[in-house]
This record gives C-alpha cells, sequence and structure tokens, in this order.
C-alpha cells in the first residue's frame, strides 16, 4: 500500500510501504475513506517537532471502513464505517478513567502520526480501537466526521469549554485556522452575545463571518485592543482563547480580557510565551491550556447528528489519496490557496 512517509525536515513522499497488521489484541485496521491534512503535520514536516523521526508515516484526522479487528476487539466488526480519534489512550488507566486520554499511561497516550504510524495511508493501524473509534450513523458523511477527528473536540475542549464561555459573554478567538474557525462553531452553543475573530489574513476573517462571527478584526491594519474594548465599555472580554500559538498572539491575548476574565490557550507554541504574572495576578485572570484530550467526541457526534453543528464552508479542496503531494502543497499556502481543510478520499 501507500502512504505520506516523513523523511525529515522539509521532506515528505507518497511512497510504498508495507501493510498494517495488528500487533495488540486491541489493535484494528481500517482501510482509509476520508483523511485530512492538519497545522500540526506542518509542524512536524518543518522540524519543530523532533520527537518524529524520519519513516513515519503522518495524519492524525481520518474516517475509514473496520477490514481486520484484534482478538481483544469487543465493539467492531468488519465492514464498520468509524471516525479514528486523533489520541489513542487505554481507557483504564487512572488518567483515561478521568477523561484525560492524552495522558494515557496505559500504552496509549499517542496522537496518531506522531510517536506511532498516523492515517495518511492506504490502510492504518489503530490501537485501542474500541476506545478510539466511533461508529457513523448513516446520515453523517466523511467529510463532516472526519473534523471530528481533532479540530472539533481541540477547539470545544481546550478552547470553549476550558475558556468556560458562558451566555452572554464576550468571546474574542485570536486566529482564525481551522481550530479557531471551528472554536466560533463550539462557543456559539453556549449563546454568548458577541463573538469577535482577530487574524491577520483578509480571507480567513471573510471565513470567520461565514461561521458566525459578529466582528473581525485584522491584526496590523486594525487596533484589535480598541476594537474589544469599545465593544465591552472598556473592560476586555469575558473569555479570549488563543488559536496561534505565537508568543505576541499569548500576549495579546492576556491584554484582551477583562479583569476575573479566562484566557484559554490552544495554540502549540514552539517559542515560549512569556507571563507577566503581577500583570496576571492583579487583574485575577485565569489561563488554562492544554493537548485535546478527546473525551468530548461522542457528544459532538451526537451533536453533528443532531444538525446543531455546521461545518458547512470547512472543507474547500478535495482530492484522491493518490494526490497527496499537491494536497499538502495547497494546504501549505492558505494566503494564496484559500484552503481551510483539505480532503482527500479513498
Ligand atoms: P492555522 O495555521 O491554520 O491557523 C492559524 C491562524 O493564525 C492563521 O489564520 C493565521 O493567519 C493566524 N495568525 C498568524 N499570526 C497571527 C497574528 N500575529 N495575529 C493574528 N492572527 C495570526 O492553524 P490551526 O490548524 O487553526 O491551528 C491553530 C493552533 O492550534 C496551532 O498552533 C496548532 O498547532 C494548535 N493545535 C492545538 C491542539 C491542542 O491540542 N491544543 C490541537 C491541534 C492544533
Ligand atoms: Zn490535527
Amino acid at each position: 500500500m501507500k502512504g505520506l512517509v516523513y523523511g525529515g525536515p522539509g521532506a515528505r513522499s507518497w511512497t510504498e510501504i508495507p501493510d498494517p497488521a495488528i500487533r495488540d489484541p486491541r489493535d484494528a485496521i481500517i482501510r482509509v475513506d476520508a483523511v485530512t491534512i492538519c497545522g500540526t503535520d506542518l509542524h512536524i514536516l518543518a522540524g519543530d517537532v523532533p520527537e518524529v523521526k524520519p519513516g513515519r508515516v503522518l495524519g492524525h484526522e481520518a474516517v475509514g471502513t473496520v477490514v481486520e479487528t484484534g482478538s481483544g476487539v469487543g465493539g467492531l466488526t468488519t465492514g464498520d464505517r468509524v471516525l479514528a480519534s486523533c489520541i489513542s489512550a487505554c481507557g483504564i488507566c487512572r488518567f483515561c478513567r478521568d477523561g484525560a486520554y492524552g495522558q494515557c499511561r496505559g500504552g496509549g497516550g499517542w496522537i496518531l502520526g506522531h510517536l506511532i504510524d498516523g492515517v495518511q495511508s492506504e490502510f492504518a493501524r489503530i490501537p485501542f480501537a474500541d476506545l478510539s473509534t466511533y461508529k457513523l450513523p448513516e446520515r453523517v458523511s466523511n467529510e463532516a466526521a472526519v473534523l471530528l477527528a481533532d479540530i472539533l473536540p481541540t477547539s470545544y475542549e481546550v478552547g470553549v469549554l476550558n475558556g468556560r464561555v458562558r451566555p452572554g459573554d464576550t468571546v474574542v478567538i485570536v486566529g482564525a485556522g481551522p481550530i479557531g474557525l471551528a472554536a466560533v462553531v463550539t462557543a456559539r452553543l453556549f449563546s454568548p452575545a458577541h463573538i469577535v475573530v482577530i487574524d491577520k489574513a483578509e480571507n480567513r476573517l471573510q471565513a470567520a463571518k461565514m461561521f458566525g462571527a459578529d466582528t473581525t478584526v485584522l491584526a496590523g491594519t486594525d487596533d484589535p485592543l480598541s476594537a474589544v474594548r469599545s465593544l465591552t465599555a472598556d473592560l476586555g472580554a469575558d473569555v479570549v482563547i488563543e488559536a496561534v500559538g505565537t508568543p505576541q498572539t499569548f500576549e495579546l491575548c492576556t491584554a484582551l480580557v477583562r479583569p476575573g476574565g479566562r484566557v484559554a490557550n490552544v495554540g502549540v507554541h514552539g517559542k515560549p510565551a512569556t507571563l507577566h504574572l503581577e500583570d496576571l495576578w492583579i487583574r485575577n485572570l485565569t489561563i488554562t491550556t492544554g493537548l485535546v484530550d478527546t473525551y468530548s467526541t461522542p457528544k459532538l457526534l451526537d451533536m453533528l447528528v443532531a444538525g446543531q453543528l455546521d461545518l458547512g464552508h470547512m472543507v474547500t479542496h478535495r482530492f484522491g489519496l493518490g494526490e497527496f503531494m499537491r494536497a499538502y502543497d495547497v494546504f501549505a499556502d492558505p494566503a494564496r490557496s484559500g484552503a481551510l481543510k483539505v480532503v482527500l478520499a479513498g
């Protein structure tokens, strides 16, 4: 079969690799039917994630059909159409029992395509398949479901739930990539009074408007601080969600929040941000951060089935699996291509 293989910083190839095999009784093998590329894959390709070694099959967002199950898999049978969660976790260690799947110490805690091979391939091994896959009802499309592998639970858990968005809140989201846009959709579930989205790219702000942002601010041209202050009687926002991952945008978030407000960091920071603790202290701010655990995936799937999540507009480009090299080029250059999520279908 073929897979998208990391070859070291800047190098990737769509190439022949061995078929995946069951290695543990709790594994399943899926045929990949729909798969996406994530900003995290670009971080890996840039060499920013040194624990990912050359030879690794990338990718952690897929929908597929079960073609084989290990003897310890109880809830799946061949032919089931499933969403594979981006996090593999044992389900029974002390962290998993708390829903902290990303911290699993029972042999999981892996992000697919990170320390184990991922899903950007024709077939893929999914460890702990009973816990790490979700059977899909017929009415949910592969394209909508694949957005629940990572970006929806990430924006919902690490952004909206950690930030405790409440009815009537003013919510600011800094960064309008797929994660920031998914945060607009999931923040809306809590009836905030106003959602402001800040990005430095005009086409991303246009997308934010389509997803329901009330106000957009073009960073670098407009002044985010005065825009947010004028909406909040000079106080600042109740909740600010960081969905970029730079020291500057994190510091902007702490400046935009009101006294007693909440900053929920979602961005992955390659460079450390500065914490001005004296300022955060005197203003009683709550700051949260974290890796997605995907404990919310079943709930998000229910909401998707019930028509409560409008994810239209998120997939901007579609390719066949054999077009992975070109799909990466398109995804990596959103200023030119206008790409949000690209989906490759088998
Ligand atoms: P993305 O690169 O597609 O989007 C980032 C957006 O930020 C872009 O639209 C860009 O124009 C904007 N931006 C960059 N610099 C800016 C600035 N100075 N001011 C305003 N806007 C600016 O990324 P994404 O896929 O949406 O992911 C967002 C972040 O979330 C990334 O850091 C990613 O690694 C992280 N992430 C975190 C988790 C987690 O578990 N916490 C999971 C997945 C992704
Ligand atoms: Zn991802």
